[in-house]
């Protein structure tokens, strides 16, 4: 029985250029609601952020959404989900996101993405945190960002153990496995921060 009953998910305010991202998006959300695991997510009505959104709750899923007030014009704050929690900034909304979620997922997305997986992974690396992160390497949209982080390591600005702060999976099915299957620190999620 897995101790993840909340999940933060980071994805893109657009769709990308691959229609099998939304696809993929949709049976991610379909999948956590499936295994009653509340989506937390930036609140966005627009791009892969909506999609799943909007799959959770469809099949029946908690969504609470986590918007600064200055982005719910631009996000499109969706009007749908069980609960939105309006913040007074970018890290308000960052921190909020941390503290309701048991574990992370970074979805395939763009710059916003990849500073919140990179944020999540540098706060473990500091020991603010415990909680898993699990990066959806879906159709190869993190394989260039994961060979970077690698090359940090060869070059040596980066500690090998820094490859054991996150996992890498490649199918929305073995990221909801794996979400199934994880033990949080100590029987609950730790909230050193
Ligand atoms: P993107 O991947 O660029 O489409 O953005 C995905 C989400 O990340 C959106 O909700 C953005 O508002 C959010 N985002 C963008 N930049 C940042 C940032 N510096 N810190 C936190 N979230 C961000």
């Amino acid at each position: 029985m897995s101790d993840v009953h909340s999940v933060a998910v980071f994805c893109g305010s657009t769709m990308g250029n691959d229609p099998a991202h939304a696809e993929a998006a949709a049976r991610f959300g379909t999948a956590l609601a499936h295994a009653g695991m509340r989506l937390v997510y930036g609140g966005g009505k627009v791009g892969l952020m909506g999609v799943i959104a909007d799959a959770a709750l469809a099949a029946g899923g908690t969504v609470v959404g986590i918007i600064p007030e200055f982005l719910r014009a631009r996000e499109v704050a969706h009007p749908g989900i069980t609960e939105t929690v309006i913040t007074d900034s970018m890290h308000t909304r960052k921190r909020r996101m941390f503290d309701l979620a048991d574990a992370f997922v970074s979805l395939p997305g763009g710059l916003g993405t990849f500073d919140e997986t990179i944020e999540i992974i540098t706060w473990r690396q500091l020991k603010l945190h415990d909680k898993p992160i699990l990066i959806a390497d879906l159709n190869g949209a993190f394989t260039p960002l994961v060979a970077a982080i690698d090359s940090a390591v060869t070059a040596g600005f980066a500690r090998s153990e820094s490859r054991a702060l996150f996992e890498v999976t490649t199918s929305v099915e073995a990221t909801i496995e794996r979400l199934k299957h994880l033990a949080t620190v100590r029987g609950g999620a730790s909230a050193l921060l």
